[in-house]
């Protein structure tokens, strides 16, 4: 017959072979300590994207809503480029790396764009903030949405 160990303290566990812990509590503890090591990732994941995502927000400039820096600077700041919120890809085909509603475009010889998403501008005013370099594109707003 084989020897079955407790899951939670490592001691011999009789009974039924589907038995995994020696008694109740060792069987809580185990269940424990394994939620809070979940909870404790989601925590460590969540303060990398909210430092991203200040990071971002203290670089880009409020009234021009887009900076151009080296990368550099992001990592001297603590950026993690690990992690991230989503993706989005413009029709010009710039796939910009967004933590919330900051994101980012690596461009050529290090160079990082950084953007602010406008929430409330919708699609269409999104592409223009991430396409426009310099000429700024009009968007029409009669009967758009
Ligand atoms: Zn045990």
């Amino acid at each position: 017959m084989e020897t079955r160990v407790c899951l939670e303290c490592g001691s011999k566990v009789r009974g039924r072979t589907d038995k995994k812990f020696c008694n109740d509590q060792c069987r809580n503890a185990y269940h424990n300590r394994l939620k809070n090591d979940k909870a404790f990732a989601v925590k460590k994941i969540n303060h990398i994207l909210r430092r991203n995502r200040q990071i971002m927000l203290h670089l880009i400039p409020e009234e021009k809503g887009k900076t151009t820096l080296l990368r550099d600077k992001l990592i001297a700041e603590g950026f993690n480029f690990n992690y991230h919120t989503h993706i989005y890809t413009t029709k010009k085909g710039h796939s910009y790396i967004f933590c919330y509603e900051y994101g980012y475009l690596p461009l050529e010889n290090d160079l990082i764009m950084l953007v602010k998403r406008e929430e409330d501008g919708g699609r269409k005013q999104q592409e223009a903030v991430a396409e426009s370099s310099g000429s700024k594109l009009v968007v029409s707003s009669n009967g758009r949405k």
